[in-house]
Parts: structure tokens; sequence; C-alpha cells
């Protein structure tokens, strides 16, 4: 599984975009930096169509499902920060639809080729 870079393309279910916003900005993958745990939640989701006039369309991600998303061997640990787990390309979770949790979101391009690990 490889790691997500800032490059990554995550999509919810009507093809909306995630918005990423990198929090560390120490390890990279060809220069690009690599998502750590949180980086995923609560990101504004862009130009999701899914709008009728009772049930706005997605605005943000409201979950992320832990065992898929996050490697078990890998983390990344900044100055002052705690150790944060590296997102996967397997990464997935739920965007507030209908605010009602209930529409996936998960990665359709991880950013990079190069780097991963098996867990
Ligand atoms: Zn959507």
């Amino acid at each position: 599984m490889r790691f997500l870079t800032e490059d990554a393309l995550l999509k919810c279910d009507h093809g909306g975009t995630v918005g990423l916003a990198p929090r560390q900005d120490w390890v990279r993958v060809a220069g690009r930096r690599v998502l750590v745990e949180d980086d995923l939640l609560g990101r504004p989701v862009r130009a999701c169509p899914m709008v009728t006039p009772t049930t706005p369309a997605c605005a943000r991600t409201v979950s992320i499902s832990e065992t898929p998303s996050l490697s078990a061997l890998v983390r990344v640990q900044t100055q002052g920060d705690r150790p944060r787990r590296v997102y996967l390309d397997t990464a997935t979770g739920h965007t507030d639809w209908a605010r009602l949790s209930t529409v996936s979101f998960a990665v359709a391009e991880p950013g990079q080729s190069l780097v991963g690990t098996g867990s």
C-alpha cells in the first residue's frame, strides 16, 4: 500500500474532491509532503454535485475508518507533536452528506508510486 502525499486525489462517492492540507513538511516523497493522522479529518469537500432542494452537497469529511486508512507500522513525529500514523492508499471514511455521515470517500490517486508499506 502506498503512502498518500499532498498530491493525492480523494473523492466522495459523488465525485467531489477532498481538499488537502498536510500538517507536517519533514517527511516527503519526491519532494511532496506525506499525509499523516488527522490530515483527512474535517477537510472540505469541493464540487460535490449531489445537491437537491432538501439535501446540501458534501461539505466536509467527518470520520475516518482507522484500520484501512492508517499504517500500523509507520509513524511520523515532528518536534512538539505526537507520533502520527501515515495515511495509506486504502484510506476511507465518511462525509457529512445530508448531515447523516452516510456517504463514503476514498482514494482515487495516492499522489506517488514510490513509497509504501505492507500494513
Ligand atoms: Zn458528495
